[in-house]
């Protein structure tokens, strides 16, 4: 090896450190957001409106699920966290509708890609950004979103809690 070569991967060494140093102390300086979760899950805690913490399924103005039953969202799910269960019936004017029967969500098993709301042609399905989901039996994260009488798991978590302020600790208020 060469002297030139020698003191040249120094100098290539000592501009490599300095730039990632650079970016090290712009980032050291910028204002952060920092939630003390969980000590300020009831107080100060923010979550993105957008955040993907699972999936609900929506209503009508008469309380029935906006879902046909059609399976898009099932075939569109990678790994299968979607099962549908639907039947035939004949309505008032004496045609053949498909009817949903269960509506099988497995939370455990979804990635929140969101193919699945992206692919429903009905507004019947969406996420939520309910993050508090974790529990010590797995069944219980196979949900039947048609059953279910949804509640988030946090008053105002819907609407992102507490508003987000940059720069600030948000920690515990009493
Ligand atoms: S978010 Fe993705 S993984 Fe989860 S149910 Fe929808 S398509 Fe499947
Ligand atoms: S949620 Fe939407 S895409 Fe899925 S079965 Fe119901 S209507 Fe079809």
């Amino acid at each position: 090896m060469s002297n030139k070569s020698y003191f040249g991967g120094i100098a290539d060494g000592l501009k490599t450190l300095a730039t990632g140093m650079k970016i090290t102390w712009k980032e050291y300086f910028t204002p952060k957001s920092t939630e003390q979760y969980p000590e300020n899950r009831k107080t100060t805690l923010h979550v993105a409106k957008r955040h993907r913490g699972r999936l609900v399924m929506l209503r009508d103005e008469n309380g029935a699920v906006k879902c046909t039953a059609c399976t898009l969202c099932e075939k569109t799910c990678p790994n299968g966290t979607i099962k549908i269960t639907s039947q035939m019936v004949t309505n008032e004017e004496g045609k053949k509708k498909r009817q949903l029967v269960d509506y099988r969500y497995d939370l455990g098993d979804c990635m929140f890609c969101q193919l699945c709301v992206n692919a429903c042609n009905f507004g019947a399905i969406e996420f939520t950004n309910d993050f508090e989901n974790s529990t010590f039996d797995r069944d219980a994260l196979v949900l039947h979103l048609d059953k279910e009488e949804y509640k988030s798991s946090l008053p105002n978590l819907l609407e992102g809690g507490a508003p987000l302020t940059i720069g600030k600790f948000n920690t515990k208020t009493k």
